[in-house]
């Protein structure tokens, strides 16, 4: 049968990394247009409100479900196009984002290569940006194709449309309006890989790994060491002794001016920390700014890795990641996270930005 709209009981803790979430009222996976447009028809005849998921592996879904139709994608397709100067490759949205990156790498297509280990599908990638050790999604990405859930008519929004930026995009702030269904992604056959994270550079240093062409060789050396500096930090998924559940980073990195910064500095020392608050320069010449690492701000407020409460807590490898310990709840993650966020304003002036979607 197409596409029963009967109510169901799919627990939708199965469908996202950090395994949380209550039950779906419908479910349906869509590897088709047709059975997308469908699907999305019948929600809006019956007034059912519509959650598109991708891997669930930026999603906070309440203990209570979500009280809709829950549409997974697995839109499936690679096409590569060639150029003589270029490479275009036109992938679908249900495509899993860490086989893709790989994908492009035995064809030397440099420019996303850092970006590997991210959990996720192809589909959500322009969402937030992705972005890791130094790149991110929306250098590559040339156009993004869009069902319309109101019209059901397809859209592609250019690179400017997307109105990209760190850790957003339209799409992020206008979650309900578009399903992405395709990604447009170019990329520079001169393109020579920049390895701009110190960390990083360091890991390619030691291993005497100079990185001077897009060779296949070259990427898969920057593949190996950012997959490794990831494992490190609790950032991939069933990695063996490292990883317990959750999305990630729980919040976005805060930016700052250079007088928000100075004003930081003073609040730190005020409270008595010594150490000089570590940040990565954004932008050059009077628009720069300054990108400041939550977990430093986390870890310096009071909260220490590993700190656990309700069967939720802060990752062992990494400040900036909340775990679920097997046994926590929306509720307990919410409410830590809450903690969290009030401890910072108090201490530092700082409203910390929640990275995943959550509902
Ligand atoms: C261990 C771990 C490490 C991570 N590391 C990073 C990192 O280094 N950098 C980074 O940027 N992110 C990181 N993330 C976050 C996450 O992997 C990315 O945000 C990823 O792109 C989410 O993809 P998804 O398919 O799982 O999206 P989902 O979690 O399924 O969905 C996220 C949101 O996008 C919407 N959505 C999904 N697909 C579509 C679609 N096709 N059309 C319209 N809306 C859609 C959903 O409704 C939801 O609101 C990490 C997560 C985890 C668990």
């Amino acid at each position: 049968m197409l596409f029963p709209l009967y109510k169901t009981d799919k627990v939708l803790s199965t469908f996202t990394s950090i395994k949380l979430g209550g039950r779906a009222s419908y479910f349906f996976r869509a590897n088709n247009l047709w059975s997308l447009r469908l699907a999305l028809k019948k929600a809006k005849l019956k007034g059912i409100p519509v959650l598109i998921i991708g891997e669930g592996s930026n999603l906070v879904i309440s203990d209570d479900g979500f009280d809709g139709l829950v549409i997974k994608l697995e839109l499936r397709g690679i096409k590569i196009i060639k150029s003589e100067k270029a490479c275009r490759v036109r992938a679908a949205a249900g495509e899993n984002w860490d086989a893709f990156v790989k994908k492009l790498i035995t064809n030397s297509f440099g420019g996303l290569e850092c970006l590997s280990g991210i959990p996720g599908s192809v589909g959500a990638s322009p969402i937030q940006n992705i972005g890791a050790y130094g790149q991110e999604v929306a250098s590559c990405i040339e156009s993004v194709e869009c069902l319309d859930r109101k019209s059901l008519e397809l859209v592609k929004l250019s690179h400017d449309e997307c109105r990209f930026n760190y850790r957003s995009s339209i799409f992020k702030k206008d979650l309900t309006g578009l399903v992405i269904t395709h990604v447009n992604y170019y990329f520079d056959k001169e393109y020579i890989p920049e390895i701009i994270y110190p960390q990083l550079r360091v890991d390619l240093e030691q291993k005497g790994i100079h990185i001077i062409s897009c060779s296949i060789k070259a990427l898969e050396s920057i593949r190996a060491s950012v997959l490794a500096l990831r494992i490190k930090k609790g950032m991939v998924i069933g990695a063996k002794d490292s990883y317990l559940p959750s999305v990630g980073s729980f919040f976005v990195n805060p930016i700052l001016t250079n007088s928000e910064y100075a004003e930081l500095k003073k609040r730190c020392l005020s409270l008595g920390i010594k150490e000089e608050v570590p940040f990565f320069e954004i932008g050059k010449g009077k628009t720069n700014k300054k990108k400041v690492p939550a977990a430093w701000l986390i870890e310096n407020a009071g909260f220490s890795r590993g700190f656990s409460k309700d069967g939720v807590g802060i990752s062992l490898k990494h400040a900036l990641v909340l775990v679920n310990n097997g046994n926590g709840t929306t509720k307990a993650l919410l409410s830590l996270a809450n903690e969290i966020k009030k401890k910072l304003k108090d201490s530092y002036g700082i409203t910390l930005k929640k990275e995943p979607v959550v509902l």
